[in-house]
């Protein structure tokens, strides 16, 4: 019996020593669970609501508050959300731009006339209403002029009284 006692009062002692080891050893990584979860959430939200959330989940609910948290939180970093939208209006201008030099490659606006990049000429003005029409068109679609003589062109030009003729409306 003496020597369980003995046994005893020795093992009893390193027991609450370890026992107290393991709970500063939780605590501790209690802690660092509740800043971790701060800083990820400070990454991830602008919303204070949402940040006061996430951090009290990891404080009031050791590590189970962890795991919803990894459950919960928006998927993305304000980061990722960020050079996400970049690449969106980056997809967005190329759809917009669909127009491009064919000498150069480079984006140009579908009504220049001249490439500002490589001074490539794209189109021309018409000599005769000064719209913009292409440069391998012999003749001016909107007014009939075929460049050569002026008098061609005006006596198919619209009188100024008519109205146009609206195809679509109807
Ligand atoms: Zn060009
Ligand atoms: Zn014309």
């Amino acid at each position: 019996m003496d020597e369980i006692q003995s046994l005893l009062t020795n093992v009893i002692p390193i027991l609450i020593v370890l026992g107290w080891a393991l709970l500063v050893y939780l605590i501790l990584l209690w802690a660092a669970s509740v800043l971790w979860a701060y800083r990820d959430i400070r990454g991830r939200s602008d919303d204070v609501m949402v940040q006061v959330l996430a951090v009290s989940l990891a404080l009031l609910l050791p590590f189970a508050g962890l795991a919803l948290h990894l459950i919960l939180r928006p998927r993305q970093t304000l980061g990722e959300k960020y050079e996400r939208t970049l690449e969106e209006q980056y997809l967005r201008r190329d759809l917009e731009e669909p127009c491009a030099c064919p000498s150069c490659q480079r984006g140009i606006e579908p009504d220049f006339i001249l490439c500002p990049h490589c001074h490539t000429h794209l189109r021309r003005r018409c000599d005769s209403c000064d719209k913009v029409i292409d440069l391998t068109w012999s003749v001016c679609p909107y007014c009939a002029e075929d460049g050569t003589s002026r008098t061609v062109g005006t006596r198919y030009r619209r009188a100024p009284d008519t109205q146009p003729v609206d195809v679509y409306s109807r």
